[in-house]
């Protein structure tokens, strides 16, 4: 019986070991007859229990036919990796490679880093503070009266709080507070940043915008340096002699304030449709510190004197690249970042 029973694992592994066409199916056949647990290993477990005579007999034939199963395997695997065609599998190295595909930057971060590396190129440090901001810090430092209307719900993102009235802040303006009361005048830094509008949107306006912050704080801080500054940073960020104009304006954190014009970069004052033939573009505000600003930081009423200006991030990124609505730049649209 037994005889019998090696006989036949010889004739269908043997079989099998011929239909393989892998390494893999070639190695499962080997488990099946001659692994832990295999028909032939079965056999050759249980030879123990036989007596001396039909021990030797059977297991002296269950040996040799192992040997002959894994000689058969292993020449099966020799004729497959000699018939594998190497024309096919080898690797074609005049093959162009795969393009790793690069992330863009959004227009804000170009924009932004463009603003950090003009003004520290003219001395001015690199300022920051919390987007979610002290009530007092956003309006109240900033000379904001109380019944002012952008405290209103309708334009600001109030944040629940137990303790201290917070909001999204609306402008980087509290950062000027939050440094000046660390520090002492002579100081200039710039605060670019993120800020929140409770808004509906459409072309011109979204709920989160980026601003910038210029503060320069000292004995003798006139609007000519407030003119000559802008001037060179336009110049330099629009690559185009750039004039600058003010008009007189209102500011609660500014006395005087005024907002002011560049000249059109697109057609240099002549007059086009961008700046509405007026060759003059409105680009931010800006105004000489109220020294109750001064005061709320904590610098004695009119010993100092600076001038501080902001504008939107999205503004200069729109006019530099020419963006046409102002929700490409959150959308996230890959269509729109690939450009940049
Ligand atoms: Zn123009």
């Amino acid at each position: 019986m037994l005889k019998e029973k090696i006989a036949e694992i010889k004739t269908k592994s043997f079989a099998e070991i011929e239909k393989t066409a892998s390494e893999q199916m070639l190695y499962d056949v080997k488990v099946k007859y001659l692994g832990r647990k295999g028909k032939l290993t079965e056999i050759l477990k249980n030879l123990k229990n036989l007596d001396e005579k039909k021990r030797k007999t059977v297991g002296a034939l269950a040996n040799r036919i192992r040997m002959e199963i894994e000689n058969a395997i292993a020449k099966h695997g020799r004729e497959m990796s000699e018939k594998v065609d190497w024309e096919k599998e080898a690797i074609d190295v005049t093959l162009p490679g795969k393009k790793q595909e690069l992330g863009h930057l959004n227009p804000i971060t170009l924009v932004q880093r463009d603003i950090e590396k003009i003004f520290t190129s003219m001395g001015f440090e690199i300022a920051d503070g919390p987007e979610v901001e002290l009530e007092r810090y956003n309006f109240d430092a900033l000379n904001f009266p109380k019944d002012h209307p952008a405290r209103d719900m309708q334009d600001t993102f109030w944040v629940k709080s137990k303790k201290e009235s917070l909001v999204l802040r609306t402008h980087t303006s509290p950062v000027q507070i939050r440094y000046m009361e660390k520090h002492k005048p002579p100081l200039r830094i710039v605060a670019p940043g993120r800020v929140f509008r409770n808004e509906a949107t459409d072309a011109k306006h979204e709920h989160t915008l980026h601003q910038f912050e210029a503060l320069m704080v000292g004995d003798d801080i006139s609007v000519g340096n407030f003119k000559y500054i802008a001037q060179q940073f336009f110049t330099i960020f629009f690559g185009k002699e750039t004039q600058i104009r003010l008009r007189p304006s209102f500011f609660p954190f500014t006395e005087p304030s005024f907002e002011f014009d560049i000249s059109c970069s697109i057609c240099g004052g002549k007059g086009c449709r961008t700046c509405k033939q007026a060759g003059w573009i409105e680009i931010g505000g800006a105004g000489m510190v109220n020294q109750n600003v001064f005061a709320a930081a904590g610098y004695p009423k009119n010993k100092y004197q600076g001038f501080a200006w902001g504008f939107g991030l999205e503004r200069l990124a729109m006019m530099k690249y020419k963006i046409d609505d102002i929700r490409w730049i959150e959308s996230g649209d890959l269509r729109f970042i690939k450009q940049f």
